[in-house]
Formats: structure tokens, sequence, C-alpha cells
């Protein structure tokens, strides 16, 4: 038997007595289209939505996500069955921007993409990309999520001196705890050991190449396992895989790490950018050109302001950055491709659930 416990449960997850013993809590590690991964007293296993669930709208906001602990009618011979979602902890969304939808779809404007995390590990790399106003605005995300925030400041090893970057850093994140590190030399990471403990879950936010993975790796040496493959007695496990959702390192600390996740702090940028730089957008307004580049061209607000010194460089260039770190939100169509894939799937449920008159 599994004790859920090690898995971050506690029993005050369970909102109301749960007094009918068939159905017992579980946790959430992968999330496919149809099927969910599981953990539970038995073990790994796969579940399934209870029909009515997706009949109740009230409950569209709260299809369960990886982390989440849940209430399953446990199966012996195939999928048990999710009959309900605990309440959550903590939770990291990703907005639905498009604003339509019709009825029953219209209420799954957010989508959970992690829950029940204890910390959120912001990442940012010490060298050249080191950028104030991102770690602001992850650390604004990490806020709202409920988690608790700490600023891992990673390479240390290609700088000589960084003490004007975590001065920064110290001044712009009141209260967070600022750890140095380096996954290549180990430096620093004596000082993650205190939130790496058994049953706690840690999310990563920071873009990509900030070092992620080299940390994961760095923290489990070569043992960082899947959680469904960890049995009693094994202590060999697969290492991890890219899609694997939330794995579970030897010493007990887990891992979510999701595509959405990856995702996370971009949107928030994307949406942010406009608000923190009103003033320089309100320049390319008067520019001669309406095409203009803000690079050569004669009568350009931007390059005028920079010369006469009422923009300045730095904040145009930190402009230009971000604008290029958001940039894939201009594909909109690819993430509205994988939202429309999600709509039919519900679309597909609700109907397969009215056909099977209500069971499902
Ligand atoms: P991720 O995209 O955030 O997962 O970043 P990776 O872990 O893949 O790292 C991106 C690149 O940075 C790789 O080439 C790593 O070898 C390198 N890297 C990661 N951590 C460190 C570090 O502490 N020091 C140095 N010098 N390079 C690092
Ligand atoms: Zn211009």
């Amino acid at each position: 038997m599994i004790d859920l416990i090690n898995y971050g449960y506690k029993q005050f997850y369970m909102e109301e007595e749960n007094d009918n013993s068939d159905f017992i809590p579980a946790r959430v590690t992968e999330v496919h289209r149809e099927l969910y991964k599981i953990i539970s007293q038995y073990g790994e296993g796969n579940a399934r939505l209870k029909g009515s669930m997706l009949k109740n709208v009230e409950f569209t906001e709260k299809f369960p996500a990886v982390g989440d602990f849940i209430l399953i009618k446990y199966n012996t011979q195939g999928d048990s069955i999710i009959t309900k979602v605990l309440k959550r902890t903590s939770i990291f969304s990703r907005p639905d921007y498009s604003g339509h939808g019709v009825g029953y779809v219209k209420t799954i404007l957010e989508q959970v993409v992690a829950a029940n995390f204890d910390y959120v590990f912001i990442m940012a790399s010490l060298n050249y990309d080191f950028n104030m106003n991102r770690i602001q605005r992850y650390l604004t995300v990490a806020w709202q999520s409920g988690g608790v925030p700490v600023i891992v400041l990673t390479k240390a090893d290609l700088l000589e001196d960084y003490t004007e970057q975590v001065s920064l850093v110290q001044k712009c994140a009141v209260g967070v705890d600022i750890v140095v590190v380096s996954a290549v030399t180990g430096f620093g990471l004596n000082r993650l050991a205190s939130y790496m403990k058994p049953a706690k879950t840690l999310v990563f936010l920071g873009s990509s190449g900030v070092g992620k993975s080299s940390l994961v790796n760095a923290l489990a040496g070569e043992e960082v396992m899947l959680v469904n493959t960890i049995r009693e007695g094994d202590s060999k496990g697969r290492h991890t895989t890219t899609h694997r959702q939330l794995i579970m390192l030897t010493n007990g600390t887990m891992i979510i790490d999701t595509p959405g996740m990856r995702e996370l702090g971009m949107w928030d940028i994307a949406e942010g950018l406009g608000e923190a730089f009103s003033d320089i957008e309100d320049l390319f307004t008067r520019c001669k050109f309406a095409n203009c580049t803000h690079k050569s061209e004669p009568r350009c607000a931007v390059l005028e302001a920079i010369d006469n010194q009422t923009l300045e460089r730095s904040r145009w260039e930190t402009y230009l950055q971000l604008k290029r770190e958001a940039k894939f939100t201009d594909d909109k169509a690819g993430y509205l491709k994988e939202k429309t894939t999600f709509y039919k799937k519900i679309n597909k449920d609700m109907n397969n659930y009215c056909k099977s008159g209500g069971k499902y």
C-alpha cells in the first residue's frame, strides 16, 4: 500500500467527511485527452471523469489538473472514476483570451495547468539575459498562485561578480528568498535543500535556456524518477522524460513540469507589455511612416526620443527584448488550435454522455 501522504496529501484537502469508503483520495500525475494518470493507495492507475461531472457547469473550471488531489471510485478491473476534485491550495491557470464560447463551453475560460504546489522556483540566469522586469512579472504570477516564490539565479559560474544583480533583485523582491546557484559547479544547491523535502511539490517558472532542466538534474543526480514507476522495494526508476508531468525525485520531492507551465510567464509578459510600456507604444503613433521599424527611418519618434533623452536607450532595449520573448504569442493560431481541440474533447464527452442516457 502506498501512503498518499508521501505525495503531499493531507487530511485537510478533504472538505467534508468522506463516509463512503468506496471513494478514496488520489493525486493526478498526468493529464491526457480523456485519461488521467493518478496515484492512489493502490499505486499508479488510470482514471476518467464521472459523466455527471461533465454535465455540471459549475464544475468545468474544476477539471482535474496535474497535481490535483481527487476522489476516485477505485476500480480493480479498469479505469477508476473521478468523482470530485478536492480543494486546491495553489493553482496556475492559463487564461483564454478569445472571449468566445457559448453556454456550457463558455465557462471554461481558465484552464488549470498545475495545482497544489508548495514552492515556485522563479529561475533567471545571471548572465546576459538577466532581466529584472521579467523576474517581477514572474513574481506577480507566483504570489497570485498561492505557492511560495523562491528566486533562483542560475549560472553563477559564468560571472566573476554578480553582486549588482543580486542587490537589484533584493530591492524588488522584499521578503523573498534569493538563491544563487550553478548547476555546473554545484554552488548554492545546498541552499535549496530546505525546499527539497519529501512530500513537497515544486514548480519552475523561467524562460527556456535559464537552466531549469540542468538544475533538476543537478538536484536529482542521475536518479530522477517518474512518480508512477515507484514501487515498494523498487528503488530503480527510469530516467525522467519530457512528456511526464509530475515527477518524484529519489528524496521524495515532487516537481510539476508541464508544457502549460512553460508558457505561463510568457503570456503574462505579452499582456503586461502594453501597460508597462505605454509611453513607448504612444511614440509609435508619432513616427512619420506608419510602417516604421524604428531602426533608421527619418522622423522616427522613437529614435528622436532616444536622441533627445526623453526615452532611455536601455528602456527601449528592454522593450525590444521582452517583445522578442513574447513573440510567440503572436502565434495565436497555434494557441487557438490547441484550445479548439480542448473544446472539441469536451463536446465529444458531452455527446457521449447524452447518448449513453446519462451514464458515462
Ligand atoms: P532550460 O531550458 O531552462 O531547461 O535550460 P537548460 O537546463 O536546458 O540549460 C540551457 C543551457 O544552459 C544548456 O546549454 C546548459 O548546459 C546551460 N546551463 C545550465 N545551467 C548552467 C550553469 O549553472 N552554468 C553554466 N555555465 N551553464 C549552464
Ligand atoms: Zn519609428
